[in-house]
């Protein structure tokens, strides 16, 4: 039944609690009332469905991706040439996407992305859990995703049903009982690019993200089926990333409601492998982001859309775009949407300010962010904190200055 606000997604009741590891070393605590979120509520969705959401500004969004209806501007940052670019930064996942219309799917978006080839019919043997994990590691990076993890599949993350964006309806979401393992695929956005939040030139960042984990995922989901193995590659789709991202020891959880890594800060596109083959689970890793951002709020500070809160995390939600019964920080993400909308392009820019989000281009870059790391892990935290600020970190770097430099980083 085509939704609108009288008829609503469908909400489960109480969900029971996982035996997934997020618990045992991560900051997430799932509440009594913890509901799986329907992929619906998600505020792309409800941009389509939702009069509430569903604006003129908002469907320019969409279409400016595809380079339809995209409205140049003189200003430094949203001209003709920046949209160019971060629209082919989008070609391949669109091209994914694309393929699968006439079977009424979005690949990679809305639906998880069908795989090349099926599964050989011969199993290799998996002699040791441990091997294979490190080899599937190995290929991931091979393939050129910047970190990889492993954990169990977890329920809890996956979408109650999907959107169907031709009927405005909601579809199931099924995922085979077969499948009891994901593996997480971590790439990188360019720092000097992301520097440029806001802007159309630094949302090639995510659109580049986008596109090279659909490669990834769908070469490393190959090797998996050529192993003969079955295994479903997932990007925005079917459960949310940044859960398993935490469970596969990949990052820890941010007030600016993203999934912070070790080495890439919260510039990280993720995407995810549900698969049979046997792997041994990685745990949560904790390197301090949570008492780092309890007093740190330079996200909050700066979001335009006051869309990020302040204070102590909170099982409180803002409107039905938030999954519910999970004590954390929690974004408004219809706030936050109306900005993206406004300006027809990503905002960014708590990825930006964040302090863990450092460049390691060079070794005095890795030399330094492991230097804030540790201080922000201490009791000199307050030190980082003010340390970021007096060396610059966070500010903005005009487009027009990415595009004048000499120097080819990539
Ligand atoms: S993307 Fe921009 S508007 Fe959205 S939460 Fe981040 S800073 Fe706020
Ligand atoms: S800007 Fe500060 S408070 Fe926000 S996620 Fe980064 S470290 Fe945490």
């Amino acid at each position: 039944m085509k939704l609108s606000i009288e008829q609503q997604p469908t909400q489960e009741g109480a969900y029971p609690q996982g035996e997934g590891n997020i618990e045992k070393n991560s900051d997430f605590e799932i509440t009594g009332d913890f509901q799986r979120f329907n992929a619906c509520n998600d505020i792309f969705a409800r941009a389509q469905w939702d009069p509430r959401i569903h604006t003129a500004k908002a469907m320019n969004w969409f279409y400016s991706m595809l380079g339809l209806k995209v409205k140049y501007k003189s200003t430094d940052g949203y001209t003709q040439k920046d949209y160019a670019l971060r629209n082919a930064g989008w070609v391949v996942a669109n091209l994914m996407m694309e393929r699968s219309a006439h079977l009424n799917r979005h690949d990679g978006f809305l639906d998880d992305i069908r795989g090349y080839m099926k599964e050989d019919g011969n199993k290799v043997p998996v002699a040791s859990e441990e091997e294979i994990s490190l080899q599937i590691k190995k290929a991931g990076k091979l393939f050129g995703a910047d970190i990889v993890g492993i954990t169990k599949i977890d329920l809890r993350w996956h979408y109650t049903h999907k959107f169907d964006a031709k009927t405005l309806s909601e579809k199931p979401n099924e995922l085979s009982e077969e499948l009891t393992n994901c593996i997480v695929i971590g790439t990188s956005m360019e720092y000097d690019v992301v520097q440029t939040y806001p802007s159309a030139l630094a949302g090639t960042a995510p659109a580049l993200g986008y596109s090279r984990d659909v490669f990834i995922l769908q070469s490393l989901s190959q090797f998996i089926r050529n192993m003969g193995y079955k295994a479903v590659s997932s990007l925005n789709d079917s459960a949310q990333a940044i859960p398993y991202a935490i469970q596969a020891g990949l990052a820890e959880y941010g007030r600016n409601g993203l999934a912070i890594t070790k080495d890439y800060g919260p510039r990280v596109r993720f995407g995810k492998i549900f698969t049979n083959l046997p792997l041994l689970h990685d745990v949560p890793q904790k390197f301090g982001v949570k008492e780092f951002c309890e007093i740190c709020s330079k996200c909050a500070d700066a979001c335009p859309a006051k869309a990020i809160p302040f204070g102590m995390p909170t099982d409180q939600t803002h409107n039905q775009s938030n999954i519910k019964g999970i004590k954390k920080w929690t974004v408004d993400g219809e706030k936050c949407f109306s900005i993206w909308a406004n300006q027809g392009t990503e905002c960014g820019i708590c990825v930006r300010v964040c302090p863990y989000n450092k460049s390691n281009d060079t070794w005095k870059d890795r030399a330094y962010f492991r230097f804030f790391r540790w201080l922000a892990s201490t009791r000199g935290k307050r030190l980082a904190l003010w340390l970021d600020d007096f060396l610059g970190f966070g500010v903005r770097k005009a487009p027009h200055l990415w595009w004048k430099e000499k120097e080819i980083k990539y």
